[in-house]
């Protein structure tokens, strides 16, 4: 992990107080940031285990700062979320993400796409509609588009989150659960909200092959959510032995750096094309 921020991110290599800069400066640029065209979105694919097929990608943001290089989504999302910059930033992400799975389709390669909503936009009431423009304009298929939502955004708001949840639900989107585990939800309580899918967060999935609570913590959520209907994916799959463990305990979905990290459009259609000739 630190070998990889190193590598990728310029920003934590220099070794800058990271906190300092999200609180103050940047937060005042990302709009300028989003009118710029300063962000991009890296795409992670998604396996699924029975048929190894890459059937979706995350779109995950970053951004590529004049000054600090390539920023990573956790240094400045937080303050997004503060200052409200979040809601153009979404629709950006959703916007981009969209049109991204209309070029790809040009070019044979069909995937759903997974959009990450923060816990501001789901108390955005006006975010459905704004979505459902820009599904509109992309002419794309909202059965094929996952939103995923952390733990920690339903239950901080659960009345309105459950509200924003139904509208996009209704409109035909697929709702995810992300992060699952680390905040303090019960799936008994998420089966009354429109969801389909849940993540397992990474924490549990990465070390589980040598951790036996993690593989017991799994191999539960897995048989819970499988017994309500729900679909699990498995986040941060970094090594042969989880994967195999994942396939016998019968996740869905695998997704990590075992399987591909997050890299441009481009270079994830070349990496598919080449994978499945
Ligand atoms: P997340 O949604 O939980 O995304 C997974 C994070 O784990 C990503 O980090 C991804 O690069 C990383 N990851 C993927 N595979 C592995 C693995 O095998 N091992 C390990 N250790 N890590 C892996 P990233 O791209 O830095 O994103 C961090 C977080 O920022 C995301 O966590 C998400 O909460 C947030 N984020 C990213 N893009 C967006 C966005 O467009 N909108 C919002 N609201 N949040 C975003
Ligand atoms: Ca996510
Ligand atoms: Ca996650
Ligand atoms: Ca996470």
């Amino acid at each position: 992990e630190a070998k990889r921020k190193q590598k990728g991110f310029a920003f934590y290599a220099a070794g800058r107080d990271n906190k300092s800069i999200s609180r103050l400066g940047l937060s005042s640029e990302l709009k300028e940031a989003i009118e710029q065209d300063q962000l991009i979105l890296d795409y992670q694919p998604m396996v699924d285990i029975s048929s190894g097929r890459i059937f979706c990608a995350e779109a995950l943001v970053r951004w590529n700062h004049p000054q600090y290089g390539l920023v990573p989504p956790e240094e400045f999302i937080p303050s997004a979320e503060q200052t409200g910059v979040i809601r153009p930033l979404t629709l950006w992400v959703i916007d981009r993400a969209l049109a991204q799975v209309s070029s790809w389709s040009k070019i044979g390669i069909d995937l759903s796409i997974s959009i990450n909503l923060s816990v501001r936009s789901l108390q955005d009431r006006q975010l459905p509609a704004q979505v459902q423009r820009l599904v509109m304009l992309h002419n794309a298929d909202p059965s094929r588009v996952i939103l995923e939502i952390t733990e920690s955004a339903i239950m901080s708001d659960p009345l309105t989150a459950r509200r924003v949840m139904r509208r996009l639900s209704s409109m035909g989107f697929q709702l995810s659960v992300d992060d699952f585990g680390t905040g303090y939800s019960s799936l008994a309580y998420l089966k009354q909200l429109p969801v389909d899918e849940i993540k397992i967060d990474k924490s549990f999935v990465t070390q589980m092959d040598r951790d036996e609570n993690d593989a017991v913590i799994v191999r539960a959520t897995i048989d819970l959510a499988h017994n309500l209907g729900l679909k699990v994916v498995a986040e941060g799959v970094e090594s042969t032995d989880v994967w195999d463990l994942l396939e016998m305990l019968g996740c869905d979905t695998a997704q990590g750096y075992f399987i591909r990290k997050p890299q441009g459009p481009r270079e994830l259609a070349d990496w598919i094309c080449s994978r499945e000739w």
